[in-house]
């Protein structure tokens, strides 16, 4: 029978959403190729935990490493581990989120076990019992549908993209308990996560972002109030990351981060091509700028042609107030 390897991504004992949509995902392309089987891996101290969720999601084996010494991500150990599983069950398929673990693990396993690599895929579908690939190109100027010539068709997958599946708690997946050597050259000695109960940008479904616009980091509180009232996470164009308002770590873009949220909040962002691959892939797309001819509008399924200044403190009202009024 055929198989989909999905890998699931978890920290701190919880799978990453990104990890649920490629399983979900898996379960479609499993299905769309006549019954195939999905097959998750889930690595990580105290990860065991995690196997009936991805049954829920659609999993029909996951493969557990569970080890005290897998308490921290190491490229090596995870590459191993997840070749080990794709040599053995010679799937068809592997789907890996593309997060920063994913976009680390994928090209390793890739190599090692002989898989073409198609990366940061937003849509996938089943031809003549073989894969096709959507991907941006060109910085999301233009999209590529790609297929593979061999198997294991291996693909990452943009966080935000694929739906989640219903989850059905009276689905069981068998659980195969596995071991690695976990001897690696590099290791983890700390992790100095970004201040808590900040939304992950990547994950977020709702985002705010900030640009020059906003004309100093003075007024950038203006974002962050919006983004409170949304219930959403806080963005930057670059230009404001290397004026050094706020931290790289928020930069949406070419060369930040990529996200595809629900709706997408731009202010005061001019919509430079290096910032609109990062975010055009966004549900609903509104933008708040003064100049009527900013690039942005051109993406924006909602433009507000206004000063942010007048238009964000009204618009952080009115939604603060609606979600009030909404419970
Ligand atoms: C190799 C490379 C990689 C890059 N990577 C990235 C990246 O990852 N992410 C990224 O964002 N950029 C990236 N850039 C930079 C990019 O080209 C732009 O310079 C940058 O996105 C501009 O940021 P901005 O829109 O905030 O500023 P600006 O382009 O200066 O735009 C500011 C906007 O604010 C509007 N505005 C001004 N005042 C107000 C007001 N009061 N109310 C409402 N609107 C107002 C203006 O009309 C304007 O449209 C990259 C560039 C290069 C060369």
């Amino acid at each position: 029978m055929k198989s989909i390897v999905t890998f699931a991504e978890q920290r701190d004992g919880k799978l990453r959403r990104p990890s649920l949509e490629a399983v979900s995902e898996a379960r479609r392309v499993a299905d769309a190729m006549g019954g195939a089987q999905v097959e998750a891996v889930v690595i990580g101290a105290g990860s065991g935990a995690l196997a009936a969720e991805l049954g829920h999601y659609g999993a029909d084996v996951v493969h557990v490493f569970d080890a005290a010494e897998l308490a921290h991500y190491a490229t090596e150990v995870w590459a191993r581990a997840l070749g080990q599983v794709i040599g053995e069950v010679k799937p068809a398929a592997v789907l890996i989120p593309f997060t920063a673990m994913g976009k680390d693990l994928a090209p390793r396993v890739a190599a090692a076990t002989g898989a073409g690599l198609v990366s940061d895929c937003s849509a996938l579908a089943v031809k003549d019992g073989k894969l096709e690939a959507r991907r941006a190109v060109y910085s999301g100027k233009a999209f590529a549908t790609v297929r593979w010539s061999g198997e294991p068709q291996m693909a990452t997958l943009r966080a935000n993209v694929f739906s989640l599946a219903t989850p059905d708690t009276s689905r069981a997946a068998k659980t195969v308990a596995r071991t690695v050597d976990a001897a690696s050259r590099a290791k983890v000695t700390a992790v100095n996560a970004a201040a808590g109960g900040k939304l992950e940008l990547t994950e977020a479904q709702t985002i705010v972002s900030g640009g020059r616009g906003m004309k100093g980091p003075e007024h950038f509180h203006l974002v962050e109030d919006l983004a409170a009232a949304f219930g959403a996470a806080v963005g930057a164009s670059r230009a404001i990351v290397d004026a050094g308002w706020v931290d790289h770590h928020i930069q949406v873009g070419q060369t930040g981060k990529t996200v595809s949220p629900n709706l997408y909040i731009a202010c005061g962002i001019s919509g430079a091509i290096q910032h609109l691959a990062g975010m055009s892939s966004s549900r609903i797309i509104v933008a708040i700028n003064k100049d009527g001819d900013a690039p942005i509008f051109k993406v924006a399924n909602y433009g507000i042609l206004g000063d942010a200044f007048e238009v964000m403190p009204k618009l952080t009202e009115a939604a603060k107030a609606y979600f009030a009024a909404k419970g």
